[in-house]
């Protein structure tokens, strides 16, 4: 493959971007295809070399590259009418009647324009409805690039994960392994009093894909209801993918307090949302004291491309079609690696999937699970999957970028360059 353009572009942009790119995840070695434009399923680079697009822009692309006649129509229309005015409009309205209509603890929402800043708002508003300052993350949990969690360390031994934030910044956040019933147990036992939330993905979509175990979420429920904490669902990957209109709290029967968006919920537009049980959410200012604010948030484009992107899929079966397909793809990938090489996982469900390196990972596994873990109770491999990040990153992660990306790039598979994060079909 020919990559003339592309290496062109990435000097260019080495001398006027920080490593060539907006977003950290995109510098790959040796340099990033620069896309074009992308075409349904997949995208085209600047030099013409054409790749099925398992990134799907990290997630937002649910309907994939060519968007439905509706979704065009309506960015079309809010954009040439006066891109944005400071002022409401009813899009947004509507997007989170959808919202609140759809998903099942949600019954007000906020939106901004990140995952990252739905996230900062959701810890500060649980800080302020508490009035506590500890939060408790999942040891390889992401939730953006945010201060509060962007640490590393065990239980109430945290430290900043990047330069530029104060170690003070870490005193407040705590962590566990995820599905460790019992240290979460120990930790609020410790530090309960404190707690003002619990932050956590529903499943891990940035670590490799891991599931809850059966009773896992129930059991943070439990712990947060009891001490009087928040169960705070980061659903910026999960939500509208995993468990269809849902979210992925409808399919596991889990209320949190306080869910995330981001990514679908917008169409393909920068977009977050907080959203929850109204006694909480109306903490937000105006209605309340925890201050939340956005030049940008609500943009009519955005809640428009939104709106229509969600209303389409729910009234042209794609979480049939894309579920469908995730469970041909993750079903046949398992039979290439039963026959090529059976010690490593496939790891997914819904519309993600994941290859899995998972040859002499010591510990907790040493096999791999059924395709797509849907039959946690049936499946006879359960046991054996990645159960949380200390798994996977027991796995041959560095194969991935080493092999695997190059390789599939090469055949024109376009997939995440890092091992840890979720690929995605539309
Ligand atoms: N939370 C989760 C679970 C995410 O996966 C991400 C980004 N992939 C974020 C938050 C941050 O979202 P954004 O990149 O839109 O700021």
């Amino acid at each position: 493959m020919n990559h003339e353009q592309s290496r062109a572009l990435y000097d260019r942009a080495l001398s006027v971007m920080p490593g060539g790119v907006n977003s950290s995840v995109r510098a790959v070695r040796p340099y990033p295809f620069f896309i074009e434009n992308g075409d349904g399923g997949h995208v085209v680079d600047t030099d013409g070399n054409r790749y099925i697009d398992f990134v799907m822009g990290y997630g937002p692309l649910l309907l994939g590259h060519d968007l439905p006649e509706s979704v065009q129509a309506a960015v079309q229309q809010y954009s040439t009418e006066g891109p944005m005015y400071g002022a409401p409009t009813e899009v947004e309205v509507e997007l989170a009647e959808f919202v609140t209509r759809h998903v099942p603890s949600v019954e007000m929402v906020r939106f901004v324009n990140s995952g990252t800043e739905a996230t900062v708002s959701a810890v500060r508003l649980a800080r302020g409805y508490t009035g506590r300052d500890k939060i408790v993350v999942m040891q390889g949990g992401y939730h953006g690039a945010q201060e509060s969690t962007l640490v590393e360390g065990e239980g109430n031994h945290t430290h900043p994960s990047s330069p530029g934030i104060p170690e003070s910044f870490a005193e407040h956040t705590l962590t566990v392994p995820f599905n460790d019933p019992d240290a979460a147990r120990e930790l609020f036992e410790e530090h309960g009093e404190d707690i003002a939330a619990v932050l956590t993905e529903p499943i891990l979509g940035n670590y490799g894909i891991v599931h809850p175990v059966d009773g896992y979420h129930e059991t943070l429920r439990e712990l947060c209801d009891d001490h009087g904490s928040l169960l705070i669902f980061d659903e910026v990957i999960t939500g509208f993918r995993v468990g269809g209109l849902q979210c992925a709290q409808g399919k596991f029967g889990i209320d949190p307090d306080i869910t995330t968006f981001g990514k679908i919920v917008g169409g393909g537009f920068p977009v977050g949302a907080i959203g929850g049980k109204s006694e909480i959410i109306e903490q937000f200012t105006p209605a309340g004291d925890v201050f939340q604010s956005g030049t940008f948030s609500g943009h009519p484009v955005t809640m428009a491309a939104g709106l229509e992107t969600l209303r389409y899929a729910a009234e042209n079966d794609v979480y049939d079609h894309v579920n469908g397909l995730g469970e041909r793809l993750r079903a046949g990938l398992q039979e290439i690696l039963e026959d090529q090489a059976p010690e490593y996982t496939v790891v997914g469900t819904d519309s993600m999937f994941k290859v899995v390196f998972t040859r002499d990972a010591p510990d907790t596994f040493d096999g791999h699970c059924e395709a797509g873990c849907q039959q946690r109770e049936s499946c006879p491999r359960f046991e054996s999957c990645p159960k949380n990040g200390h798994d996977i990153t027991q796995a041959e992660t560095e194969r991935w970028e080493r092999l695997f990306w190059p390789a599939m790039k090469d055949q024109g598979v376009f997939l995440t360059a890092n091992q840890f994060e979720s690929q995605f079909i539309c």
